[in-house]
């Protein structure tokens, strides 16, 4: 029997980005999801993985599968009905998963045979069964997973030449920012892999760096830091030889042992979601909040890159406080802080959010034709009606945000600084240079996107 596992081309990394600026092939991550899948597959079915964000595939030389899994998230959704739709035509049944089949539970019924919602493994094994036997249901609901079900994703089963491996330690998050899907997919119980099966997992990744996926690396409460702790331990202690990158909350920050343990590890970089310049934008968050309110964040992302790791900080432009000006403010603020690199989204509502069900319930989603419009949920474009920032005026912030930051000033010193602290001066000159250089690229996606909107109804 054999299966493809696709995972459909995402618009932010191939068409506007990659193929500009070489620099962009370290955002083209790997399809972690699928290589789980992989790993709950029984041996009779012959798996093939696709990337379409690595290579386009040929499918018409390729030889018929007997099942075809895709995965979607919000942005990749047209792609993957397409793609469904070719397979179908031919008579091979689709199964759809992921975030957004999730959220979206009766659109991707309508393009697929099989929709399978929530966390897989508990039934993957039971699809494959009724594939085999052609009495696949129209939706299985897999719920959340037991953490110690979680296989070894197969990465032997993607071909060499990504910049980044990638692995999963923990799934969920308490904090149900009021953005973020997370929560609603993943769900508020923080469960992290058991250690042994990380260390095994981390050695069977071929890449020198990667990409550790979890959404909040390290937890709030007490007994998910200790347990971050022993599995840091236990990857310096196996030696790994792995640089890796991941997203923390800015509570990593307050643990001394923690960074050195991390930094041991080796952990290189964090992604850390500063999401507003205001207070009172804070407060728009939810609970993520009580993280961050009369912290001191210069301090904090000093304490992080003592330990030679760069920080990224990342915000977001649309709330409801954001008025014109607060592009600038967020890279005066990010500078203040003593970021490494910025890196700035505008305010989007993604199906399953509290954002979504606010935004719909007011009336503010402008790009509402669907599954066309889902290309733009990128979170680099602003497809909703945002309170004191028009369409025009909340893209001229978003670019005021990147001149301001990444000026040619600004970067040198940022490279001075990371010279001065003794860290690694040519990443941070490398990284700068690579925002710096989406700018150009990203002038011609909004006039792009500027005219789609204008025009979306003709
Ligand atoms: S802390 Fe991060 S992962 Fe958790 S809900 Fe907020 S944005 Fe999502």
């Amino acid at each position: 029997m054999r299966l493809y596992l696709i995972n459909p081309s995402n618009p932010l990394v191939t068409i506007t980005k990659v193929k500009e600026s070489r620099w962009n092939r370290y955002r083209v991550w790997k399809p972690l999801s699928l290589m789980v899948i992989a790993g709950l597959t029984p041996p009779e079915w012959e798996i093939t993985i696709i990337d379409e964000n690595f290579r386009a595939p040929d499918y018409e030389a390729m030889p018929r599968p007997d099942l075809v899994g895709i995965t979607v998230f919000t942005a990749q959704a047209n792609r993957a009905y397409e793609i469904a739709a070719h397979f179908r035509n031919l008579g091979v049944p689709v199964v759809m998963g992921g975030i957004h089949a999730t959220m979206c539970l009766d659109e991707a019924m309508k393009h697929a045979d099989s929709v399978v919602t929530g966390e897989a493994e508990h039934i993957w094994s039971q699809v494959l069964k009724d594939a085999q036997h052609g009495s696949l249901k129209r939706w299985y609901d897999g719920g959340l997973a037991e953490i110690n079900a979680v296989p070894l994703a197969r990465h032997d089963l993607l071909a060499a030449g990504y910049a980044f491996g990638a692995i999963q330690t923990t799934r969920g998050c308490p904090l149900n920012c009021s953005f973020c899907s997370v929560t609603a997919f993943n769900g508020a119980r923080y469960r992290q892999r058991p250690i042994p099966d990380v260390v095994l997992e981390f050695q069977s990744i071929h890449e020198k760096r990667v990409l550790v996926v979890d959404d909040n690396l390290i937890g709030t409460r007490p007994e998910h830091i200790a347990r971050a702790k022993d599995l840091f331990c236990a990857m310096a202690q196996a030696n790994l030889r792995k640089e890796w990158v991941a997203q923390s909350t800015i509570n990593f920050a307050d643990d001394e042992e923690l960074l050195t343990l991390a930094a041991k590890a080796g952990c290189r970089g964090v992604f850390i979601g500063f999401e507003s310049p205001t207070p009172e934008g804070l407060l728009d968050l939810g609970k993520k909040f009580s993280l961050l309110k009369n912290r001191d964040f210069r301090a904090s992302v000093r304490r992080i890159q003592r330990h030679n790791i760069l920080v990224v900080g990342s915000f977001i432009i649309g709330f409801d406080i954001d008025k014109p000006g607060v592009g600038k403010r967020i890279a005066e603020v990010a500078s203040q802080y003593g970021v490494d690199n910025l890196n700035v989204l505008f305010l989007t509502p993604l199906p399953g959010t509290r954002l979504w069900e606010q935004m719909t319930s007011a009336g503010h989603i402008v790009l509402d034709t669907f599954p066309e419009d889902w290309k733009y949920y990128t979170l680099t474009f602003p497809v909703a009606r945002y309170k004191h920032l028009s369409l025009g005026g909340i893209i001229e912030e978003m670019i005021s945000c990147d001149r301001n930051f990444y000026a040619m000033p600004r970067i040198l010193h940022r490279v001075w600084n990371s010279l001065w602290q003794s860290r690694k001066p040519l990443i941070t000159l490398v990284g700068n240079l690579s925002y710096r250089r989406n700018i150009r690229l990203n002038y011609k996606a909004y006039a792009d996107f500027k005219y789609y909107w204008e025009n979306r109804h003709n």
